[in-house]
């Protein structure tokens, strides 16, 4: 079926942290503006993937709502909620409510799935999200979401200068607590962070974590962890500045849609296709190829995130799978000149 597959849907720009590197929570929200459960009716049948975001996406009230209308109009999408994890009860109550009202069945929690950044142990995450005790709040709910039995939990971790060093010890947490770990390298953008700029990691250090964590997942003898691998080496790329390995696609195969209908390419900004309380999404993609086309052609910014970057690689999978077998078994491009 030809349509977009993946989506970021940030459902409020609300937020109870106050990260170092995001001016979200000191932005007005406008919740009277936001879309109604009822609204996500719009999304393309297409999607197999939606990452529901915000600001913090389990402050709205009618969050189990929602995800029960992506659930039903997307039938196929895996929907992912990222969370900063600051409200065990109410996150706990929430998932176990998504569960209950999902039209995928009772499978505990199993409509979901669920990641809680940390992007550092105890003091360095507190110190990061701008909140005293974040850390032990964010490894409460994963308690609780283990309690609950949420089977695909995990740990998301933003790679700064600030948490160089501090992403391994949040994949050896996550593989202690046996969830998964995910990380990225921060990325600038307008939407999240206004007129902040955001510093991306650039030290040989940073490389260096990045390429360690990549070996890691080489030396695994599951496919899973050698997708991982690409995609680390990506990472590590564009820490570096070089260009990526695979082209973009915003705004064909994934879009940005942010609280109050407004749609973009993707979340890193770039020109509005329109909103989507005013037209649905083909003709959106219709009336703006031109002018997406070229922002995404002359786009300065390379970003390397598994939102941008999955899409691509599940549509051509033999350039990455080239390059995996190749560095598992020959152990070739794995280095990177520092
Ligand atoms: S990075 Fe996320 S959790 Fe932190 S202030 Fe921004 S939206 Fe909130
Ligand atoms: S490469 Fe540019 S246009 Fe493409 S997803 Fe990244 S920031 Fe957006």
């Amino acid at each position: 079926m030809l349509g977009p597959v993946s989506c970021i849907a940030a459902v409020t720009y609300g937020c109870n942290s106050r990260c170092v590197m995001c001016d979200i929570w000191k932005r007005d929200a406008d919740v009277a503006r936001e879309l109604t459960p009822d609204e996500y009716r719009w999304l393309p049948r297409s999607l197999k993937s939606v990452n529901v975001s915000g600001g913090e996406p389990f402050l709205r009230d009618d969050l189990p709502e929602i995800v029960a209308v992506m659930s039903e109009t997307c039938p196929r999408a895996r929907i992912v909620i990222s969370t900063n994890g600051l409200l065990p009860e109410r996150i706990e109550a929430a998932v176990a409510r998504i569960s209950e009202t999902s039209p995928r069945g009772s499978d505990p929690a199993g409509a979901v799935a669920v990641r809680v950044s940390v992007d550092g142990l105890g003091e360095v995450h507190d110190r990061i999200r701008g909140v005293p005790g974040a850390y032990e709040r964010a490894m409460e709910t994963v308690r609780r979401l283990q309690r609950l039995g949420v089977p695909d939990l995990g740990l998301a971790a933003t790679l700064t200068e600030d948490s160089v060093g501090e992403i391994t010890r949040v994949k050896e947490k996550a593989d202690q607590l046996g969830i998964r770990f995910v990380m990225s390298a921060a990325h600038s953008s307008p939407i999240f962070f206004g007129e902040q700029e955001v510093e991306r990691p650039h030290s040989k250090e940073s490389v260096g974590e990045v390429l360690s964590l990549m070996r890691d997942s080489l030396r695994s003898w599951r496919p899973y962890d050698w997708a991982k691998a690409y995609y680390l080496r990506g990472v590590a790329e564009y820490i570096k500045g070089r260009p990526r390995r695979m082209p973009c696609r915003a705004g064909i195969d994934f879009f940005f849609l942010d609280p109050w209908g407004d749609v973009y390419p993707c979340n890193i900004g770039g020109t509005k296709m329109g909103n989507m309380r005013e037209s649905d999404f083909k003709s959106m993609q219709r009336d703006t190829v031109d002018v997406v086309r070229e922002s995404v052609e002359s786009c300065s910014v390379q970003c390397w995130m598994v939102c941008t970057v999955a899409p691509p690689m599940s549509r051509r999978p033999l350039k990455p799978l080239a390059w995996m077998l190749g560095a598992k078994f020959l152990g070739l491009d794995t280095r990177l000149d520092q």
